[in-house]
């Protein structure tokens, strides 16, 4: 039957029949039916784990479509099959699709074409069979590649030509419709994504992560884990003190004393970043790297921590600044002194890094990391990164509004600065740290969806080659929709977003779609303008958001919600998941209202009654798994501290104002 998927719900998309000459409409290709046999799928030989691992899963969610389970085959079958799927490019494509061209000109780039006989479903693969497992500080991880472009094709094909959807992780966020056949039209898709590095916007959930991270499945599915660019997110040189102050005094950053102390601290000492023996060293370490993890492409060369204290001062590397940069606050030992950003030294000393890659590594395509972080995070005034130099602008505006940067003397904010740097960089990436300005970080409705989304689409205009948020700490009952199009957007940040969360709303709750909209949208509104108001509140300042008044208007919408779906119904429950999200912030809202109190006064009433609360947290949290990520919110985690009377407060330091600024970016 052609085009038997009309009736299905919004978003299962499906080609239009290609024209063919003579005006005919060339057939659809039945992949299963209840009178024809399931194609096989049909993978490369040798193909890489994860790669057919993908065609299993592809095999599988048939079945979980049409009951029907598919063969994997390897290889090429003899006798040919008459209809398939192929999985991954092998020559025998060449034949069954003449007039497709199979060499992938991109990184990761997919393809998805079909003709009335057979299926591929393919992209650029890039992986060494004899180093495919590397130990990392988390553990070992197998099966890496370079680039997984088949894999990110398989879930391409899943999405869009099935129609399967993954709202978030775990059995009750996926969604299959079930169907008698399974029909593709004559189509051929190509896609590469700009946003290479993909994996740290959920980097809790990247490959071999072993922390808080529960989603690694769901990242997958999205796209998101198997990149093709690893981007550390932290400081390059946190152990060069311990290796080489004895060896190589010279390397360290001059002080204004005259001495090379390593000042602030070994993790934290700053280079002298004009001295060649530091190329040297640096270079060196990419060579151990590289026998470490050949997958590796981008090398980290930015500054250590403490960024306000300790730069170089000797007179080949101020060279390197720019007399007209931005005038800044720069700590010595015992001594103070305003000179320029840092950002055209940082710059420059990044682009000598980039030309000894070149020079050793030629055709390889490696690329030199810089952070824009602290005293670089103007622009630079003259230097301009080169072509194999990746910026990555700490810039903290994920769900913020209007934050300034606290080391400007400019009173410039961190969208002006990631402005400035968009546009001279030939590739950048974006790191924000997120904060918690509406309680992201207690896993309370903390949306800022709509900022986001268009955050996401400017930053891929901006030449955006990378994402690294730290951090999305996967709370899906309370921040679902946001993180759900967010996950959607960095794959392809042209798709349109209203039309993503239309698809969400309506496929994942059905006849609640409406009320359980505007349950998302009224917390995202009163977040807005309350973070409009307040800027980044602390813990205590929360109970100003989630109000008595706030909080009964959501849960009129949630009942009307759970009034609107059949009892029982996968719709039911998953109304409930959300409604586990409002119980939960219902919980902690009291919780921060009555612990505020509990620190002026040690009420042991109002101790027990925190302590039912977090109870019944608990088992709202055991009931719901994926709704609320209990690792980072458990009782004395850091950002719950003062929220359970048996864990102390958050402690509040005497700080001087030297520290505060160091300390800015801990959030
Ligand atoms: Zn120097």
């Amino acid at each position: 039957m052609k085009h038997a998927l009309l009736f299905l719900p919004l978003g299962v998309l499906f080609s239009v029949g290609l024209l063919i000459p003579g005006g005919a409409v060339a057939a659809d290709l039945t992949l299963v039916s209840k009178s024809v046999a399931p194609a096989p799928i049909i993978v490369f030989a040798d193909a890489p784990p994860r790669t057919r691992a993908a065609a299993v899963t592809l095999a599988e969610a048939i079945q979980k479509i049409s009951g029907v389970l598919p063969p994997v085959m390897d290889g090429v079958p003899q006798p040919m099959p008459e209809r398939a799927i192929w999985v991954g490019y092998q020559p025998a494509l060449k034949a069954l699709f003449p007039k497709t061209d199979f060499e992938f000109q991109h990184p990761e780039e997919i393809l998805i074409a079909a003709n009335e006989k057979h299926v591929v479903i393919a992209g650029r693969d890039r992986w060494d069979p004899a180093r495919m497992d590397v130990v990392t500080r988390e553990g070992k991880i197998t099966g890496m590649q370079q680039e997984y472009g088949t894999v990110n094709a398989v879930y391409t094909f899943l999405q869009d030509q099935l129609g399967v959807r993954w709202f978030w992780p775990g059995d009750l966020g996926e969604d299959v419709v079930a169907r008698e056949s399974i029909d593709v039209a004559p189509m051929e898709y190509r896609y590469h994504p700009q946003i290479r590095s993909r994996e740290g916007v959920f980097n809790f959930s990247s490959l071999g992560n072993r922390g808080y991270g529960r989603a690694h499945d769901w990242t997958m599915q999205q796209r998101l884990q198997l990149c093709s660019l690893s981007m550390e997110g932290g400081h390059g040189f946190g152990d060069w003190w311990d290796r080489f102050h004895k060896t190589h005094p010279e390397i360290f950053a001059l002080q204004p004393d005259g001495t090379r102390s390593g000042f602030p601290a070994p993790r934290t000492a700053k280079l002298c970043m004009s001295n060649p023996k530091v190329w040297d060293l640096w270079m060196q370490e990419v060579a151990a790297d590289l026998a470490q993890n050949p997958s590796l492409t981008v090398f980290n060369a930015s500054p250590n921590d403490s960024w306000s204290s300790g730069h170089c001062v000797c007179d080949n590397c101020s060279a390197w600044d720019h007399p007209e940069g931005e005038p800044r606050l720069f700590h010595y030992k015992k001594y103070s002194v305003e000179r320029p950003a840092t950002s055209d030294r940082d710059v420059t000393f990044a682009n000598k890094l980039g030309e000894l890659l070149k020079e050793k590594y030629p055709g390889k395509d490696y690329r030199v990391l810089m952070l824009s972080y602290g005293h670089s995070r103007p622009a630079p005034v003259k230097a301009r990164p080169a072509d194999n130099v990746i910026m990555s602008i700490v810039a903290n505006f994920f769900g913020r509004t209007g934050l300034v940067d606290r080391g400007s003397t400019r009173g410039d904010t961190y969208r002006q600065q990631f402005e400035a740097w968009a546009g001279i960089v030939p590739a950048m990436m974006w790191r924000p740290n997120t904060g918690s300005p509406g309680g992201w970080q207690q896993g309370l409705p903390d949306l800022s969806t709509q900022q986001t989304i268009r955050d996401i689409k400017d930053v891929a205009a901006a030449n955006c080659v990378g994402i690294f948020i730290d951090g999305v700490w996967e709370h899906w009952a309370t921040q679902g929709p946001q993180l759900y199009v967010m996950a959607q957007l960095v794959w392809n940040p042209q798709t349109d977003a209203d039309a993503i969360l239309k698809d969400y709303y309506q496929r994942a709750f059905g006849p609640a779609a409406a009320p359980v909209q505007e349950y998302f949208e009224g917390l995202e509104k009163a977040r807005m303008a309350f973070t409009a108001q307040n800027g980044e509140a602390d813990v205590f300042g929360l109970k100003d958001l989630y109000t008595e008044a706030l909080l009964s208007e959501s849960q009129a919408r949630l009942t009307r919600a759970a009034a609107a779906v059949p009892a029982e119904s996968v719709y039911a429950r998953r109304v409930a998941f959300v409604q586990a999200g409002l119980t939960y912030t219902r919980l902690q809202a009291d919780n921060i209202r009555l612990m505020e109190g509990y620190w002026k006064k040690k009420n042991p009433e109002i101790a027990t009654q925190v302590r039912a609360n977090w109870k019944e947290i608990d088992s709202v949290i055991a009931a719901h798994p994926y709704a609320l990520n209990a690792g980072p919110i458990r009782p004395g985690a850091p950002r719950t501290l003062g929220l359970h009377p048996d864990h102390g407060r958050a402690k509040v330091k005497k700080v001087s104002k030297k520290a505060k600024a160091d300390d800015l970016d801990l959030n």
